[in-house]
């Protein structure tokens, strides 16, 4: 009878020790995997902690942490344009198909080379990246003499890439060694701008960064609520703030947050409202100002949507005057056959594209990789 109370006692004791272990262990990995404690987060409302911090800021904590069962595996990253080329399939008939079977003429006269100008301008290449294209073609086309498919698509594909850049960086900035990296996503309503910071997240989660994110449109409670539901999936907590509050508040807090909690990388969505470029001056400005009180914005990414064109190019010369894009995202290349627009919008502003959109789901954004996407287009 003593010997089973002592094995009973010396049973519980390792169970109690056991969990002190576990529980000391545990608690730090917990934190600097980003799941922010309760009171941690709570501070967001903590008005002694910074001028700027909003009272309102609700706090993440009834989010669960990345190890948390039930939350989604997003794809990894790498290599996601080859496995949605077949998504660029209106861009592949009418540009890349398009070009290859004029370019495969047995005569190419002037008729031919102002078809293939007029397909390149229909794709959204640009004026001047048109013409630039026509006379390098036109040059390789004399120089070859006969051509075979494979020449032909050969010099194109050559031709295409070197249109849209093969030397520039495209790589996100979305570590640092000592604090969150910080990116700041904007654009105009519509384009997919919280949809592309909810992938984005998922992107970063798949290769294993922890991401909390900041809902600085305060405009519409459906943005924030829209933009939890992703970050909820992937166990990326939201900042948010009340309804009509200081964007540039909500920023604020989230990058301090992302701080305390040890966040590999915060993304802030924000408003694009564009009926008011002065407005959405201040406000943007403001939002890069105060995030800047932490530390400089890694990254500003602007959405456009790539079927609407002119238009979209409008929208890009805005923002960049607004704010130094460092990348930009395309999305809906899916839905259209103007993927020239890579280019015409790179030429524009200077920028690399980085990402790219093309599709609903949520695993449908992709690095923009030249090679994968020129391939795509002219792929038989
Ligand atoms: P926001 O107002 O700019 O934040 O736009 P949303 O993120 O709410 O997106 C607007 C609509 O565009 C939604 O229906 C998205 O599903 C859709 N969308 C976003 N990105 C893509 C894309 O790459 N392809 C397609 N087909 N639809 C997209």
């Amino acid at each position: 009878m003593e010997t089973l109370t002592l094995v009973l006692v010396v049973a519980a004791a390792a169970v109690v020790l056991g969990v002190v272990a576990a529980t000391a262990l545990l608690g730090p990995r917990r934190r600097r995997r980003g799941a922010a404690a309760p009171t941690e987060a709570r501070l967001a409302g903590d008005r002694r902690t910074g001028s700027l911090a909003s009272p309102e800021v609700e706090a993440p904590d009834r989010l669960a942490p990345p190890e948390a069962p039930g939350l989604e595996r997003p794809e990894p990253s790498a290599g996601r344009l080859v496995r949605l080329r077949s998504r660029l399939g209106r861009s592949q008939s009418t540009l890349g198909r398009g070009l290859l079977g004029l370019l495969s003429r047995e005569r190419l006269d002037d008729a031919t080379w102002e078809e293939i100008e007029e397909v390149l301008l229909t794709a959204d290449v640009g004026v001047a990246p048109t013409q630039e294209l026509v006379e390098r073609l036109r040059t390789r086309v004399k120089a070859l003499g006969t051509r075979t498919p494979e020449d032909v698509a050969t010099m194109l594909r050559e031709e295409l890439l070197g249109l849209v850049g093969t030397d520039v960086d495209r790589s996100l900035h979305t570590t640092h060694p000592d604090r969150p990296a910080v990116v700041l996503v904007v654009g105009v309503n519509g384009t997919g701008k919280t949809t592309t910071v909810g992938k984005l997240a998922r992107v970063l989660v798949a290769d294993g960064r922890t991401v909390l994110l900041g809902a600085a449109d305060t405009f519409r409670a459906a943005a924030a609520d829209q933009l939890q539901t992703w970050g909820e999936r992937v166990g990326a907590p939201t900042v948010r703030g009340p309804e009509g509050g200081d964007p540039a508040s909500v920023a604020f807090d989230a990058v301090r947050q992302g701080a305390d909690g040890g966040y590999d990388t915060v993304l802030l969505d924000t408003a694009g409202r564009l009926q008011n470029k002065v407005g959405l001056m201040d406000e943007l400005g403001k939002v890069k100002r105060v995030v800047e009180k932490h530390g400089p914005v890694d990254e500003v990414l602007l959405v456009l949507d790539a079927t609407t064109g002119q238009n979209g190019l409008a929208q890009a010369r805005v923002f960049a005057e607004v704010v130094d894009v460092t990348g930009i995202v395309l999305t809906k290349l899916d839905g259209t056959a103007k993927g020239g627009i890579v280019v015409a919008v790179q030429r524009e502003l200077g920028v690399p594209v980085k990402l790219v959109g093309l599709g609903e789901g949520p695993d449908d954004l992709a690095p923009f990789d030249p090679a994968a996407f020129v391939d795509a287009l002219i792929a038989p």
